[in-house]
């Protein structure tokens, strides 16, 4: 067996035989989670959000948020379960830079936790173009909708590769995604985009797009944590 094999084994081994442990402050973990009640009880939970766009609202406001009731966006409805606070941002950063998969998988545990309110199948994850998946090795998004455990559908591809989002400016971001993204195969009447984080939204949006085009009717997202 090479290398990577083995090591995979091996940390399956010590999951099986090792209680687990937090991965913010390395107490005990609780219910075969990697993370103790004390900081599952600290998460940054998103609570109060808008109901399209995932956005936080007031405590007073209605389900949302005044930029979606001016101009409703291409996603019928967006779900977060926490802010893109401590310790979720810091997960993530594990996961997406330093290969740390067992931080991701404990983001999808934490996602399970808190799901939308309306069925989430078939879930399609946000792709990678395949030359940034050959250089990163893994796709983050992919395997978050993997370990969420339901249906998914496979036929959102991305056939542009694009520069980072990130540090790019709302309109930067939108124009970068222009055709970035398309759809082959039957595509489901509806669907619900994974992905680990939203900010603006723009890929979502460019996802959502692309899938309305090819005939979807009802595009919504499920995201780990959105920036507020
Ligand atoms: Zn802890
Ligand atoms: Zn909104």
């Amino acid at each position: 067996m090479h290398i990577p094999g083995l090591l995979t084994l091996a940390s399956r081994l010590a999951r099986t035989l090792l209680p687990p442990v937090c991965q913010v402050c390395a107490e005990p973990g609780e219910q075969d989670r990697e993370l103790c009640a004390a900081c599952c009880l600290a998460l940054p939970w998103h609570t109060d959000a808008c109901a399209r766009c995932a956005a936080p609202l007031p405590d007073d406001a209605t389900a949302l948020c005044f930029r979606c009731e001016e101009s409703p966006p291409l996603l019928d409805a967006a779900w977060a379960g926490f802010r893109y606070e401590d310790p979720i941002s810091g997960l993530m950063l594990r996961y997406k830079f330093h290969e740390d998969l067992a931080a991701g998988r404990l983001l999808a545990q934490l996602m399970v936790l808190s799901p939308p309110p309306w069925d989430a199948v078939p879930l399609v994850a946000v792709p990678l173009h395949p030359s940034r998946l050959r250089r990163r090795g893994y796709d983050q998004a992919a395997q978050l909708a993997r370990q969420l455990g339901l249906p998914c559908w496979q036929g959102l591809h991305r056939v542009r590769a694009t520069l980072p989002q990130s540090e790019r400016s709302a309109d930067a971001r939108r124009h970068n995604l222009d055709g970035a993204f398309a759809v082959r195969g039957d595509v489901p009447e509806s669907v619900v985009l994974v992905d680990d984080v939203m900010t603006t939204g723009s890929t979502l949006h460019a996802c959502a797009e692309a899938l309305r085009n090819a005939g979807c009717q009802d595009v919504r997202a499920w995201v780990c944590a959105r920036v507020p």
